[in-house]
């Protein structure tokens, strides 16, 4: 029956003790527990002989051709971690280049995360493509992102109502308040202001999921727009700040860095249209270096300045 597998389970296994290096790194910062589950992680040589991808991954699409160098069986199969990368692949990358094969492969298994649309992310298909310019700041990020939709839950069943009294009192605990102008906060508070984890649902349909302080959205949230917009990510004092990703309803995407409210740092934009931006901005413009891509494969690489290509 699996027989990629079976076949794999033949071969000599290589010793790399980078591999378990990276592995203990994984385990540390993505604070992952696997107690209970067995773990394999093995450098092999994969045998090519047959179409193996559509019978483990389902897909056949050659943009993931980077991906072969890696598998995680133990996807979706919480009762064990199981990795196998290829050693001939293995050996031709360089340091960063197998800790980011690895990681990927890890987040698969570890924590049942799929592809993504952005090479800024570790979990972006083309892993040779994949630009991360600090790794394990990259894959903590991620991982708070990922496993933050896993308290929505939990903060949704908050049944008990609390007075604009409580607050002055200074409440401390879960709770959902509701205000006169129809806005709604059902979450955790601490002496009297959102702090913790809550939801925020206004009027209008907007509603923010996530991480609060001092009554703001502080730490990593969610924030949907009554106008169809998405935004998933880091937040300061009720503002994107940080790292995120935001659809627009329009189509455009956008995933990387954010300061005060506007797009600013390393980043990459894709427009409905399939253009693409992936460089650094500033203040919401393309702004230092930078390479647009349209759709047709045309391409732009080089200084940017206010939104504009800086011809010199
Ligand atoms: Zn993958």
């Amino acid at each position: 029956m699996n027989s990629f597998l079976t076949k794999v389970n033949q071969t000599r296994v290589y010793n790399d003790p980078l591999i378990d290096e990276i592995y203990q790194d994984f385990l540390r910062i993505s604070g992952f527990n696997i107690e209970g589950q067995d773990s394999t992680i093995k450098l092999v040589e994969f045998p090519y002989v047959f179409d193996w991808r559509s019978e483990y991954i389902g897909e056949s699409n050659l943009d993931n051709l980077n991906d072969l160098m890696g598998l995680a069986v133990g996807m979706w199969d919480d009762s064990k971690i199981e990795v196998y990368i290829n050693h001939s692949d293995w050996t031709l990358l360089d340091q960063k280049s197998k800790r980011k094969l690895l990681y990927h492969e890890l987040l698969h298994d570890c924590f049942n995360l799929e592809h993504v649309d952005s090479s800024c992310d570790i979990m972006f298909k083309r892993l040779n493509s994949c630009i991360n310019n600090n790794l394990d700041d990259n894959l903590s990020r991620i991982l708070k992102l990922a496993l933050h939709n896993d308290d929505k839950k939990n903060i949704e069943n908050i049944t008990k109502m609390i007075t604009e009294e409580m607050l002055l009192s200074g409440y401390s605990g879960k709770g959902t308040i509701i205000y006169l102008d129809g806005g709604k906060y059902a979450g955790e508070f601490k002496e009297g202001l959102f702090d913790g984890k809550g939801t925020y649902s206004w009027a209008s349909g907007s509603k923010y999921i996530g991480e609060w302080k001092d009554n703001a959205s502080n730490g990593q949230g969610t924030y949907t727009y009554f106008h169809g917009d998405k935004y998933i990510g880091e937040w300061k004092d009720s503002k994107k700040n940080g790292y995120g990703a935001y659809t627009y309803a329009n189509g455009d995407k956008y995933i990387g860095a954010y300061k005060m409210n506007k797009i600013h740092g390393q980043g990459s934009f894709t427009f409905a249209n399939g253009d693409n931006y992936l460089g650094e901005f500033k203040n919401d413009k393309r702004d230092g270096y930078g390479v647009y891509t349209n759709a047709k494969g045309d391409k732009y690489e080089g200084e940017w300045r206010n939104g504009k290509q800086n011809s010199q």
